[in-house]
C-alpha cells in the first residue's frame, strides 16, 4: 500500500504516520531524513544535494526525486510505503508519478487528515506554561486548568501563554497550509485517490477512520 500523508499543523500528522507504520509494517520515507541519509552515504544523488546544501541553497527538485526513486526502489519499500513530506508542488506529484510508474508501481491513497480549525485553536490558544524554566508545567484553561487562575499547581510561577499560541497566528498558519495544499489535493482528487479524514476526536479515533478507509473495498471500476 503506497500512501501520502498530508495534514496541517496540529492534526497529529506524525503520531498517525507511527502508527500505520506499525500497522502495515511499512517504512516512512521523509524526505529530510532520507536526503540527509544519502548525503550521510555518498551516494551519487547525495553527493548532488550536499553541493547545494553546502552552497546553503534549496535542493532542487530534480535531485530530490532521484533520492526519493532510490530509497522506493530498495527492498523495504517494495510491500509499500508512507511519504511524508513529499510531494508539496504539482511538478512535484507528477514527476513522483513518473518514478514510480518505472518502478511498476503507483500511489494508491492519499490521506489527507484535515484539522478541525476551531478545535485547533481552542486547543492551542487555551495553553498556558509555567514562567519558572526550572518547571515550566503546562496548563489548558479549559482542559487542564490551574487550581488557581494564572498560577501554577506545582510552584506557584506565574503562568504565560506562548506567542505561536495566539489566535491570529493559529489561524494564519492554517490558511498558509490549506493555500501551499489546495493544488496537490486538486491533483489528486482528479485522480480519484484523496481519502479526507476529519482530524477530530483523539488519536485512536482518527486512527480508526483513516484504517477503515484504507481497509474499504475498493469498486471494480477502479475508483
Ligand atoms: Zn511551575
Amino acid at each position: 500500500m503506497n500512501l501520502i500523508l498530508l495534514g496541517g499543523p496540529g492534526a497529529g500528522k506524525g503520531t498517525q504516520a507511527k502508527k500505520l507504520i506499525d500497522l502495515y509494517h511499512i517504512p516512512q520515507v521523509s524526505t529530510g531524513d532520507i536526503l540527509r541519509a544519502a548525503v550521510k552515504e555518498g551516494t551519487e544523488m547525495g553527493r548532488k544535494a550536499k553541493e547545494f546544501m553546502d552552497a546553503g541553497k534549496l535542493v532542487p527538485d530534480e535531485v530530490v526525486i532521484g533520492i526519493i526513486k532510490d530509497r522506493l526502489a530498495q527492498a523495504d519499500a517494495k510491500k509499500g510505503f508512507i511519504l511524508d513530506g513529499f510531494p508539496r508542488t504539482v511538478p512535484q506529484a507528477e514527476a513522483l508519478d513518473k518514478v514510480l510508474a518505472g518502478l511498476g508501481t503507483k500511489i494508491d491513497h492519499v490521506v489527507s487528515i484535515d484539522v478541525d480549525e476551531e478545535a485547533l485553536v481552542t486547543r492551542l490558544t487555551g495553553r498556558r506554561t509555567c514562567k519558572n524554566a526550572a518547571c515550566g508545567q503546562m496548563f489548558h484553561v479549559k482542559f487542564t486548568p490551574p487550581k488557581k487562575a494564572g498560577i501554577c499547581d506545582k510552584c506557584g510561577g506565574e503562568l504565560y501563554q506562548r506567542d505561536d499560541d495566539n489566535e491570529t497566528t493559529v489561524r494564519n498558519r492554517l490558511a498558509t497550509y490549506n493555500q501551499a495544499t489546495a493544488p496537490l489535493i486538486g491533483y489528486y482528487t482528479q485522480k480519484g485517490l484523496v481519502r479526507p479524514i476529519k482530524g477530530v476526536g483523539s488519536i485512536d479515533d482518527i486512527f480508526n477512520q483513516i484504517v477503515g478507509i484504507l481497509a474499504a473495498p475498493k469498486c471494480s471500476c477502479g475508483a
